[in-house]
């Protein structure tokens, strides 16, 4: 059989099982030894060379997923990215980076590059004339986020691609919360692509890990680093989230179908004022986010009237939970002004579009007339506050 044309689901149940030689089990057995033969073996196998039997196989669905030759899997989504960045900067070196990121992703740059003498700007915007705005002529890097957190910005990925391979400059992208469902950069010519795998990956809220797809040669310099700065996953780990990559297609797309009709039901709902999700036409980049995406993903956010108190309508909602991180089975809200941007000042909260009444949704696998019930209910319960 022709394993390069297979199909999503099919890759994400079959390709990277490690066979059962010894008992012929239908799933991968789990190699825990961190020690291994040496002599006489062509690979020397350690857990920090992430190169344990179950570590190796789980890169092939990765790079099956993503389109890619290689990829490597990490301990968290902050290991990939930060390896990922070490791998290609030193001191000297220029990165030009997206101005709505995840702010783990910006706490990096900001408190770490200093110490290494990389220098690294953040675009004013997120259009390919912003990214070439901030090249320098050490620019070595652009790395880009979309959609983007947490007002589902979209970028155009082909013509940043375009712009760095005019100028032979590498580029990175975040596709977490797109996920390889939704999206896969490297066709539109982006070179490296890495996940938070404890998002849709994982998708079950109970493993934390990254991944980085691309070239094997760009996966050999990460690799190279990689093996330096020791943030491999553990094999347990790589066991559960084989398991769990199995049903991605199925989980990621039934829950990108909930998140398109919950979108358009909040803005036709009368107490929601804006909704903010790539795959309805009031999107500002709905047309572009139609041509690099398969589907618009399942993260959405939106606001509520004035009216409303949003941390009482979280405190309110009953089946949604009000919860940290995002991409789990189960439908979770945020307040950004409440966790990853309440640091800023209501006044830069509001610069970058990010208000009080803003809520993140993170769209589940649940039947939606129950999201849209638990919805109107919390809006009901507070409004008689
Ligand atoms: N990228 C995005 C878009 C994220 O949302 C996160 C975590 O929330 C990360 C990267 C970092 O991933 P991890 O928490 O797995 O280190």
């Amino acid at each position: 059989m022709n394993k390069e044309n297979l199909g999503l689901n099919t890759i994400c149940t079959h390709i990277g099982e490690v066979p059962d030689e010894q008992f012929k089990g239908a799933v991968s057995p789990m190699y825990l030894s961190s020690s291994y033969e040496f002599l006489d073996v062509d690979v020397k196998r350690y857990p920090r060379y992430f190169n344990t039997p179950n570590q190796e196989h789980l890169s092939k669905k990765i790079a099956a997923l993503e389109h890619a030759e290689d990829a490597m899997i990490f301990g968290s989504g902050m290991a990939a990215i930060s390896t990922m960045f070490l791998a290609f900067l030193q001191h000297g070196d220029h990165l030009v980076v997206q101005n709505t990121l995840y702010g783990g992703t910006v706490n990096f740059i900001k408190e770490e590059f200093p110490k290494y003498g990389i220098e690294y700007t953040f675009t004013d915007g997120y259009s390919a004339n912003d990214f070439e705005k901030a090249l320098k002529s050490n620019t070595k890097l652009i790395h880009i986020e979309t959609p983007s957190n947490p007002l589902m910005t979209i970028t155009d990925i082909a013509a940043i691609a375009k712009l760095a391979k005019s100028k032979s400059i590498l580029t990175s992208i975040d596709n977490t919360f797109a996920s390889p469902v939704n999206q896969n950069p490297i066709d539109l010519g982006i070179d490296m692509v890495m996940h938070s795998a404890t998002k849709y990956m994982g998708g079950h809220s109970d493993i934390c890990a990254g991944a980085v797809a691309s070239s094997s040669e760009h996966i050999e310099k990460i690799w190279n680093v990689g093996k330096n700065l020791g943030g491999s996953l553990s094999d347990m780990t790589v066991w559960l989230l084989e398991r769990s990559m199995k049903t991605m297609g199925l989980r990621v797309k039934a829950q990108t179908a909930n998140a398109m009709e919950m979108a358009q039901w909040l803005e036709a709902h009368s107490k929601i004022s804006k909704v903010y999700y790539p795959g309805i036409e009031s999107h500002p980049e709905y047309q572009l986010a139609k041509s690099q995406m398969k589907g618009f993903g399942a993260m959405l956010s939106f606001e509520l009237t004035d009216d409303l108190d949003s941390y009482q309508f979280q405190k309110h909602l009953k089946l949604i939970k009000s919860s940290m991180s995002l991409a789990g089975v189960e439908s979770t809200v945020i307040s950004p002004h409440l966790t990853s941007h309440a640091l800023l000042t209501p006044e830069e909260r509001e610069n970058v579009g990010i208000s009080d009444q803003l809520i993140r949704f993170s769209v589940g696998i649940e039947e939606v007339k129950d999201l849209k019930t638990d919805i109107d209910q919390a809006i009901d319960c507070i409004s008689k506050l």
